[in-house]
């Protein structure tokens, strides 16, 4: 398999690369200890074509593929996490689900503004009783002729307060279980919805994730993507891409701490010597690489078989799941070889440690992707 990146490709990692050096890691300190979310920063992801990536031009995107997207996540979350998630969630669950099932009315309201970066959006699925178990949807959408009655909580939202649109999924026909659920565009503002809280977190502690409460809230029967009843199908082939955005997370947040533990190794001293020249150090430090390397060749196939129109369920589960358990592994070692110093703010990788978890958790955790990858491979 040939990965050798074009030039474009190339381009758009440099510059990826760039922004997170000059205008990402400013401040991260400062905004992951104040929850800050990173509006600035949103801003000029979207100004970059960063929060679109994967859009036609004709509706405000970049028109670029799965591929470069996987390598400006991977660069972004070397540095911040906090701010690749928003281009994760904006790009994989909400651009690409409005682009894939949309309808053009849709496309032109929502997408094109979604794609540009002039505003974000939200995938609002999880719930307290139905995380892993999306199809115990609680919350409900009530048809009522040319609109729906939403009603119901949903939990832990990216974008939670940031964003202007969200898709939520809801149970309209409960007899019909998960071919009676609907994913639906709701707008920040319409009567009835509520921003619950800011929950206070371990990591990605910049990105704002909140519950959202619906009351009664009218949404127009035209803000329903896709079929009656698709909204199941359309929340799983959504995180089946999604899936590939955050094993790129991973992989940024995994590479990031090994390039921090390696400098710190070469100048660090004990025993006279650098740190580095202790074979128990320098052999951390061929483990992390290897598996890096290894993620990262996971993580680039599954994009390049969403790209080649190839099925990616299983790579892309395959990718999450190793890159995200590399990320902890790594992200741990990074602190090991600072001593004391991984364990202050200072240097990073307490932040990447803690940042590291997460891709273990959402858009399906660990044990959700083994169930994905063995009914994959035992199908037939
Ligand atoms: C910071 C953050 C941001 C998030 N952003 C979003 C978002 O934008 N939109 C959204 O919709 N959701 C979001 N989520 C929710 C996230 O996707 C869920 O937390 C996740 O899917 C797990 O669901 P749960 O928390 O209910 O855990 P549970 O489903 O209760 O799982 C608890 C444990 O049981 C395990 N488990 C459950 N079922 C099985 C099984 N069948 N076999 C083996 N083990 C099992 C799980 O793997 C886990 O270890 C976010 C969560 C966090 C923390």
């Amino acid at each position: 398999m040939d990965f050798t990146l074009t030039e474009e490709q190339l381009m758009v990692q440099e510059a990826a690369r760039e922004f997170a050096q000059n205008e990402l890691l400013p401040g991260v300190i400062e905004r992951d200890e104040a929850q800050r979310f990173p509006t600035e920063q949103v801003k000029r992801m979207g100004e970059l074509g960063f929060l679109g990536m994967m859009v036609d031009p004709k509706y405000g995107g970049s028109g670029l593929d799965t591929l470069s997207y996987a390598l400006v996540m991977e660069e972004l979350s070397k540095i911040d996490a906090s701010s690749s998630v928003v281009v994760s969630v904006n790009n994989s669950l909400v651009c690409y689900g409005l682009e894939a099932y949309g309808s053009e009315e849709q496309k032109q309201n929502y997408l094109t503004r979604l794609a540009s970066g002039e505003i974000i959006g939200a995938f609002c699925l999880s719930e307290p009783e139905a995380g892993s178990d999306a199809t115990s949807q609680k919350t409900t959408a009530l048809d009522k002729g040319d609109h729906y009655i939403l009603n119901g909580t949903k939990n832990w939202i990216t974008n939670g307060n940031s964003a202007s649109v969200y898709i939520v999924i809801a149970q309209t026909d409960k007899e019909k279980g998960h071919k009676g659920i609907n994913a639906l565009i709701v707008e920040k503002g319409m009567p009835g919805f509520e921003i619950g809280p800011k929950e206070n977190k371990l990591g990605i502690r910049g990105s704002d994730t909140h519950s959202l409460i619906f009351n009664d809230v009218k949404v127009p029967k035209k803000n329903r993507i896709g079929e009656d009843g698709f909204g199941f199908k359309f929340a799983m082939k959504t995180l089946a891409g999604g899936r590939i955005g955050i094993a790129a997370q991973a992989l940024g947040i995994a590479s990031g701490a090994y390039e921090l533990a390696k400098e710190y190794a070469k100048v660090r001293k004990a025993f006279g010597t650098e740190i580095v020249n202790h074979q128990a150090i320098a052999f951390k430090l061929a483990d992390m690489h290897t598996q890096i390397e290894a993620a990262r060749l996971l993580v680039y196939k599954a994009a390049k078989d969403k790209d080649t129109g190839a099925d990616y369920d299983l790579s892309g589960a395959m990718a999450k799941l190793y890159a995200s358990q590399v990320a902890m592994d790594t992200t741990i070692e990074a602190v090991q070889i600072h001593g004391g110093n991984g364990f202050v703010k200072d240097y990073h990788v307490e932040r990447l440690m803690r940042d590291a978890k997460i891709t273990q958790i959402y858009e399906g955790t660990s044990e959700i992707q083994k169930i994905v990858i063995s009914r994959s491979i035992t199908k037939d």
